[in-house]
């Protein structure tokens, strides 16, 4: 009896999530008018009601898929900050690392340049 009592507990568990997948997937999407933050592009559905303070912050499916395969492909991470060369005092917008010594940082022709 213990077992059939498992057993049926595991159908149930199955059919649940089956359940939640289909709802998943059925999604009520809306529909709208949006425009990508990104790329600009138009957005006429999405799977959540957006919230209107936040509408600059929308992606498009495109922009949207972009960063999550960004994130799965781990990209470094860039760091943004506002530094000076030390050497041709260009300006450096962005570093793939969060820089401790500042003094020191080359921009991305001259780090380029002392590698040869
Ligand atoms: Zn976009
Ligand atoms: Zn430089």
């Amino acid at each position: 009896m213990v077992v059939y009592r498992l057993c049926d507990k595991i159908f149930l568990n199955k059919f649940k999530s089956k359940m939640s997948d289909s709802q998943q997937n059925n999604r009520q999407m809306f529909q709208g008018n949006w425009k990508c933050g990104k790329c600009g592009a138009d957005i006429t559905e999405l799977p959540f009601q957006p919230d209107p303070e936040r509408e600059g912050d929308l992606k498009c499916r495109d922009c949207h898929r972009a960063g999550i395969s960004n994130r799965a492909r781990g990209d470094r991470q860039m760091h943004q900050g506002n530094w000076q060369c030390s050497k041709c005092d260009g300006s450096i917008t962005e570093l793939p690392f969060e820089p401790r010594d500042t003094g020191n940082l080359m921009c991305r022709d001259c780090f380029r340049n002392s590698r040869q």
